[in-house]
């Protein structure tokens, strides 16, 4: 059920290498394990089992004759969701829809599943339904494409870093420190919260003694990695690393997970046109080789769940992403004569309905907005010279808006310490990361791309809890 890659060029080309490929297989006896998804009976006497094993989008035909000696006493009751085991040899299939098909010559029954009773009926299947089964939802044609194509995506993240020779690092998971100074993180605490240790604190206002918990200080989970990335880049150059980041905001929208996963390189020597440049060539080998390598996938999904996404990827790949700064997008907007339900003004935070606007209406493509006004960007962006915005950098697509967050950082001590306390952080907890300045700094820049607003976009699924295994948001914690 696997299917190779292919480089050729036309889709006649390929259809040939297919085809040969296929009539090569044809008499060779083959071992398959897989679960039934639909039998049907043939008066003719025999049934066809399309069998899946996950691997692909099409299963295997498989002809059980009414010859095999357990084909009524337990081949007729193997229903939808079975799993079985077939021995036979590859034949080449008269019928339309698959060029060969397997003849049994024997079929094991490892599992029934009662058709009455197994949770994935045809006619229940909206996606918020599939999200109470999601121990099942994996065995739809919807979802078996959307995690290959996930599988793919974090393949293709790691094969572009490791290609260009850098090193993949693990950064905290549990941290004493809040990257974005914006307090939406998880608590970790072993602290028996039926009876916390309480102190006196300032004001004579009581405080929860963290000093007795398992780290002796307050940690929570970590928002990003970045800080700790930094260290890296500072020492080997190049770094990325890829792992799960939780935030605790309590935003219940089809963008927003508690849990997710995020990839954030970091590059020393590099300022912001440097990242702008590996953030695009990074997602355009992203797109390339989803195509490539999961066309059947993508076009179950372009057919199924949103008919644009092949057509956008493609258009992607192909031409140069919008860059322009924050300031000329303000204008663009002020003057676009649209009625949005965020009034745009000069400083206030970008909202999606005017990312989206950008990107789908004015440019029709992804758009790099940068120089974002340094009152609402994190402390670790670097100053521009006009003292009011900062090296930020945020790139923008249809359909979902941000899809990464960058910036070039603060390289010189002494402003970025000003900074700290502009936002309320106390420098001295952050000693090591001055350090960085204080100890041969150099330019350097990074950016976070969040992979499920990745799978979101390039799948068209429009629920983002629908491209993640087991999705984490407010009041939802299943599986
Ligand atoms: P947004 O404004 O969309 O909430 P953000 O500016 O808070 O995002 P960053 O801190 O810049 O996000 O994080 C980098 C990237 O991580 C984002 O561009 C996005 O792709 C992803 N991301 C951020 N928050 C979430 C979340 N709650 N769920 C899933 N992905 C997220
Ligand atoms: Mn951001």
């Amino acid at each position: 059920m696997h299917t190779d890659t292919f480089t050729g060029e036309t889709n006649a080309e390929k259809l040939k290498v297919k085809q040969a490929r296929e009539a090569e297989s044809v008499g060779k006896r083959v071992l398959l394990q897989g679960w039934v998804r639909t039998r049907r009976d043939s008066k003719g006497g025999f049934s066809f089992i399309d069998l899946s094993d996950g691997s692909s989008l099409k299963g295997v035909q498989v002809i059980a004759e009414n010859k095999l000696p357990n084909y009524e006493s337990e081949i007729l009751k193997c229903g939808i969701g079975s799993s079985v085991e077939v021995i036979g040899t590859i034949v080449a299939s008269p019928a339309k829809g698959q060029l060969t098909e397997v003849k049994a010559e024997s079929i094991k029954i490892l599992g029934y599943s009662d058709p009455d009773k197994y949770p994935l009926q045809k006619k229940e299947t909206s996606m918020e339904y599939l999200r109470t089964i999601a121990h099942l939802r994996t065995r739809t044609m919807t979802f078996g494409a959307v995690f290959r194509i996930r599988n793919e995506i974090c393949r293709s993240i790691h094969n572009f870093f490791q290609s260009r020779g850098f090193m993949y690092v693990q950064t905290p998971i549990i941290t004493s420190s809040d990257c974005e100074g914006a307090g939406q993180m998880f608590r970790v605490t072993t602290l028996d919260l039926a009876n916390i240790p309480w102190k006196e604190g300032a004001d004579n206002k009581r405080e929860i003694d963290f000093e007795q918990d398992f780290f002796g200080r307050a940690t929570s989970l970590t928002v990003s990695g970045q800080l700790e990335g930094e260290i890296f880049a500072t020492s080997f150059g190049s770094v990325y690393t890829f792992g799960p980041t939780f935030r605790a905001e309590n935003s219940n929208t089809t963008r927003h997970l508690a849990e997710f996963w995020m990839i954030e390189p970091e590059v020393a020597f590099c300022d912001l046109e440097g990242d702008m440049d590996l953030a695009e060539d990074f997602l355009k080998s992203i797109f390339q080789d989803v195509l490539a390598n999961c066309a059947d996938d993508m076009a179950f999904l372009n057919e199924k769940v949103d008919n644009t996404i092949i057509e956008t990827l493609k258009g992607i790949v192909e031409s140069n992403f919008e860059r322009l700064t924050y300031t000329e997008a303000v204008e663009i907007l002020r003057n676009s004569g649209e009625k949005f339900d965020f009034p745009v003004e000069w400083g206030i935070d970008l909202q999606t309905e005017h990312e989206r606007y950008l990107t789908e209406r004015k440019f029709k493509k992804p758009v790099i907005l940068t120089d974002y006004p340094r009152g609402i960007k994190a402390f670790y962006m670097k100053l521009n010279p006009d003292g009011k915005t900062v090296r930020a950098m945020d790139v923008l697509v249809p359909k979902i808006g941000e899809i990464i967050g960058g910036s070039q950082r603060e390289d010189d001590a002494e402003t970025l310490e000003s900074r700290m306390k502009e936002c309320g952080l106390n420098p001295d907890e952050y000693w090591w990361y001055l350090d960085l300045r204080r100890y041969g700094t150099v330019p350097h820049a990074g950016f976070g791309l969040g992979l499920e607003r990745c799978v979101q976009f390039v799948t068209g699924m429009s629920n983002i809890r629908d491209v993640i295994p087991f999705p984490r948001a407010p009041k939802s914690c299943d599986f």
